[in-house]
């Protein structure tokens, strides 16, 4: 009992703190970002001189931001959304497997590659036709487009757990997993960090088109209609009434779009959450990153993170033998299949 009393205090903790934090959000006018030039990839990982500021001090340069209301409206009805998938009318296993692959294919080929060890850090090499491929599906994700994700990435590794970090997770839980996101925050300025972080990104005309904001109205209504619309077809095809046919196009909406969207969000999400504040340090950091084994494992591999603040280049991010990296079984396999070259690797492995 006294551990579930201590869970809820601290559930509770949280939750007042992020509110109190996105109060004080709103009393002050504006802001400058002061970021330090960074040359890209290469030194994106070098901190700022100086001891980073207190926890007090960080809770004082919170800065006024405007609420993202199309987000905070946009994240809010996917997970009411997804609620539905307690209903047993939108329930048919064909929709939990879709569910299932679809959190797999984005997280791992999406957002883990593509957006992250591709695109972040150039962990490893590909032709543009794959590159390409691999960003649309993180784009699938509904987690920004990639010159924006990779620019707000970039800048968490170059002022980790400092104020400046878009997604500090010093003083907040839940700023790091997603208050960050329901706001326009002042480290989160989309002309300033595109500029100063996606440089390389805003010269491919196909990441210039992704950015567009006016994308993602139609992206989502693809999205609802291909999942609907097949499950609908299928069911009548195979003999189903028009009922039927709606229900099942019904199940395969609710699991393989709203389920499987608010679960990669949060296993994304509890990469810069979880794996600040809970697990263990293989490696001696400037910033409190740390190895979670379960985002490790939900994650597929990025809740190893650590290790990966130690070496943002890597491609690989478990380092030891049991730290599973279900992500880098994949770019493994890309390899073996030519897809991708010159992965960056601890040099154990290059041998
Ligand atoms: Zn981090
Ligand atoms: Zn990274």
């Amino acid at each position: 009992m006294n551990v579930l009393y201590m869970f809820f205090l601290r559930i509770k903790q949280a939750w007042m703190g992020f509110w109190l934090e996105m109060q004080a959000s709103s009393s002050i006018k504006s802001a400058r970002i002061r970021a330090r030039r960074p040359s890209l990839v290469s030194d994106i990982s070098s901190r700022p001189a100086g001891p980073a500021p207190s926890s007090s001090a960080t809770k004082r340069r919170v800065r006024r931001a405007p609420i993202a209301w199309e987000r905070v409206i946009g994240i809010g009805v996917y997970h009411l959304a997804a609620l539905l998938a307690f209903v047993p009318y939108f329930f048919s296993w064909t929709g939990v497997v879709l569910a299932f692959l679809g959190y797999s294919l984005l997280t791992i080929l999406g957002i883990n590659i593509g957006y992250h060890r591709l695109l972040a850090h150039r962990g490893l090499t590909c032709s543009k036709r794959v590159e390409h491929v691999l960003a649309f599906l993180g784009l699938l994700a509904l987690q920004f487009g990639p010159a924006y994700w990779v620019a707000i990435h970039r800048r968490h590794h170059h002022f980790a757990d400092r104020p400046e970090d878009p997604h500090t997770p010093v003083g907040n839980f839940l700023w790091s997993h997603f208050g960050w996101i329901l706001v326009h925050g002042p480290n989160a300025n989309r002309d300033s960090v595109l500029r100063r972080y996606a440089r390389d990104l805003v010269k491919d005309d196909f990441y210039v088109w992704m950015e567009k904001q006016g994308r993602w109205f139609w992206l989502i209504v693809l999205l609802w209609s291909v999942f609907f619309i097949a499950g609908w077809a299928v069911e009548l095809v195979a003999g189903g009434t028009m009922q039927e046919a709606i229900q099942f196009g019904a199940s395969l909406l609710v699991w393989g779009v709203f389920v499987r969207t608010v679960i990669v969000w949060h296993v994304t999400w509890s990469v810069n959450s979880w794996s600040h504040h809970a697990g263990y340090r293989t490696y001696e950091t400037a910033d409190d990153s740390r190895n979670n084994v379960l985002v490790g494992l939900l994650a597929h591999g990025e809740g190893w993170h650590n290790n990966h603040h130690a070496h943002p280049r890597y491609a690989r991010h478990g380092h030891r033998w049991w730290e599973i990296d279900t992500t880098w079984w994949v770019i493994k396999a890309m390899a073996w299949l030519g897809l991708v070259t010159d992965v960056v690797l601890p040099a154990a492995d290059k041998e």
